[in-house]
């Protein structure tokens, strides 16, 4: 579970794990705006697992980066294959090294990009020149923050307590 983070003027600006959430809650760094229903026991107490939280006083919330994964690569490339352009379910995408490892290319951010089984076998361990294969755009980090990966989830997989505060501020 996971627990989304609103500034002072509830403005979703990060997503973190739940219990980090409540600790913060606990020592009034944040106020629980809405709470999952799973119950966490302690010895003495029962919490309920906080789903929104809004930060309090002067702490200012440093947007994160994106992580480097498999899933937000083929986010960040929209699910399009970045050789042939089209478009791919997860399981059909492979991860692609614009420069293969064995010459050095590394698993970074602007290196890696979405490919399909068919492209990624058709250019095997060579550059996109040597394979005659063209890459539209050069892979670069993303610009977006993890909450707005959110946002790029479907919307069924976001928990139904996020939906007022990340599409209210979306318009
Ligand atoms: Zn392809």
């Amino acid at each position: 579970m996971k627990t989304l983070v609103l500034d002072q003027g509830y403005v979703p600006v990060k997503v973190i794990a739940w219990h980090r959430a409540l600790c913060m809650s606990l020592i009034e760094k944040v106020e629980v705006l809405a709470s999952y229903d799973r119950e966490v026991r302690t010895v003495t107490r029962s919490f309920q697992a906080p789903a929104v939280v809004r930060l309090l006083g002067t702490i200012r919330a440093r947007p994160q980066l994106v992580r480097f994964s498999r899933r937000n690569v083929y986010l960040r490339d929209n699910h399009r294959c970045q050789y042939c352009q089209k478009i791919f379910t997860d399981a059909e995408l492979t991860l692609d090294h614009v420069v293969p490892r064995v010459s050095g290319g590394k698993t970074s951010w602007t290196n890696v990009v979405a490919a399909c089984g068919s492209c990624n076998r058709r250019k095997g361990g060579r550059t996109p020149e040597q394979a005659g294969l063209a890459l539209r755009t050069p892979p670069k980090r993303p610009q977006w923050s993890p909450l707005s990966v959110a946002q790029r989830l479907p919307e069924h997989d976001l928990p139904e307590l996020w939906r007022d505060w990340i599409f209210s501020n979306t318009g």
